[in-house]
């Protein structure tokens, strides 16, 4: 059983009910809609549409919606395309006049000129051109050409730092957020996140009661590298968003923060997710290559809970031939044998009996050769902390609420179970064993590890272990 678990992203090819039906039998575990393209309307049915479909398949299927953030753009150009030559003089201008072309183009970033210096590097066309910054002239900058290429209307634009001060929140980001409130989605994606705050201000926006969304902030700015520390704390997951990134912060050093970021969020016993370009060729070809497979099988070695899939899904020739094979890269992957991963966050974190009781489950689980751990949890954080451990059996999420399963379909190793009641201790032992049996990951006489609170399912109460035979 694959302990990995896969985010795919759906668009154009994969949204239509057909498709997504065969996506999803691929073995997605959670669905991924980017709010920066579609209007709110078409994610809204998209997301009924999976929550329908994971009833049919009787399957828990999470479910992430992608905030667009403040990314920046460059204006239009007339004619649609101009070409920029090394050596050249560019000018980024303060104020629009819809004319973009060979010396100048206007950005959404209209207080621009406050906020470069001399020698900085400014990257267009999503980072096929870079420019550096010369001098700021009234509201203009004047920029040199240092690598030239083709710039189209609009395109997204990189200014690493000077990022700072653009304004977090944008009116889209607002109506996303609306709209996956209302669905209620199981995982925000925050685009273009450079410090903890950025964070905290969407948390803040979030309804006061009930389950909310998770919030996965994406690591893709040279600022959330300089904040990491800061922005993993107060995050629920975190998302390695490899393609931004890539630009903000030289290609070459992206593998090195991949497995530093995964690090930390192992260490803080959170969620990460590994993203974009994963098995990029196959968007148009039925096989990876070769340096795509060890790709995927590195991030599952560094430690990654979930490998994400953008284009290769949503628009790709073969998404359900790509899902298959990421799930099957990742699976062969896990059987290498890996150190066991104690969290900091066990010693740290407000709940020590609940860490240590996690903990002693899985020492537990190894030394008797156990089946599965059961983890019956109110608010998914028991599953969350069993998992943190890394056991190298499976871990049942078990809950009656769907919500609660949901949020854990990120979780590396979780197998989310519905369990009809949860009453008392024993009773709740015996439904979760007949789940557990049902799921296939239990079969009778097999030896299970129980964890639960002894004063009653209470979220955070849990405070013990028990080992029993199914
Ligand atoms: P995106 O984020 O696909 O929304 O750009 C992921 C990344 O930048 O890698
Ligand atoms: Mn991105």
């Amino acid at each position: 059983m694959r302990r990995t678990k896969i985010v795919a992203t759906i668009g154009p090819a994969t949204a239509a009910p057909g498709p997504l039906r065969q996506l999803l039998e691929a073995g997605v575990d959670v669905v991924r809609l980017n709010a920066a393209h579609a209007d709110m309307a078409t994610h809204s049915s998209n997301v009924r549409r999976v929550r329908e479909l994971a009833q049919v398949l009787g399957r828990t299927i999470g479910v992430l919606v992608d905030l667009p953030g403040p990314k920046i753009r460059s204006g239009l150009i007339t004619g649609d395309e101009v070409e920029l030559v090394s050596g050249q003089e560019f000018i980024l201008s303060g104020s629009d006049d819809g004319k973009g072309d060979a010396h100048h183009v206007a950005t959404t970033l209209t207080d621009l000129a406050h906020w470069v210096r001399p020698d900085d590097d400014v990257y267009l066309a999503d980072g096929a051109i870079v420019l550096r910054v010369l001098a700021s002239v009234g509201n203009d900058v004047r920029t040199e050409v240092v690598r030239g290429g083709t710039l189209r209307s609009r395109k997204g634009m990189h200014l690493p730092r000077a990022e700072a001060h653009v304004e977090p929140f944008t009116d889209r980001d607002a109506l996303a957020l609306e709209m996956a409130i209302a669905a209620k989605v199981d995982f925000l994606g925050l685009s273009f996140v450079r410090r903890a705050e950025d964070v905290e201000r969407v948390r803040a926006m979030l309804p006061k009661r009930g389950i909310r969304p998770a919030l996965v902030p994406k690591i893709e700015t040279a600022l959330a590298i300089d904040n990491l520390a800061d922005i993993v704390r107060v995050a629920d997951a975190v998302m390695v968003a490899r393609g931004d990134l890539g630009i903000q912060m030289p290609a070459r050093s992206v593998p090195l923060l991949q497995k530093e970021i995964i690090r930390f969020c192992n260490m803080a016993g959170k969620p990460v997710i590994t993203a974009t370009q994963m098995l990029e060729s196959m968007t148009r070809s039925p096989l990876p290559t070769r340096a795509e497979v060890n790709d995927v099988a590195n991030a599952v070695l560094d430690g990654t809970d979930a490998l994400m899939l953008s284009e290769e899904t949503a628009v790709g020739l073969f998404p359900n031939e790509t899902v298959r094979m990421m799930g099957e890269v990742a699976e062969s992957a896990e059987a290498w044998p890996r150190q066991r991963v104690v969290p900091e966050a066990a010693g740290a974190d407000g709940d020590r009996v609940a860490w240590a009781v996690a903990h002693a489950a899985v020492q537990a689980a190894e030394d008797l050769g156990v089946a599965a751990i059961l983890c019956p949890t109110r608010s998914g954080v028991t599953a969350h902390r069993v998992a943190a451990f890394r056991p190298r059996v499976p871990v049942a999420g078990i809950s009656p609420n769907t919500q609660v399963l949901g949020g854990l379909s990120l979780v590396w190793g979780v197998q989310p179970l519905v369990l009809p009641e949860n009453l008392d201790a024993n009773e709740q032992l015996r439904l979760a064993i007949a789940a557990a049996r049902t799921a296939g990951i239990v079969r009778e006489g097999d030896l299970v590890a129980f964890v639960f609170g002894s004063a009653g399912p209470r979220a955070g109460s849990t405070d013990s272990v028990r080992i029993v035979r199914a």
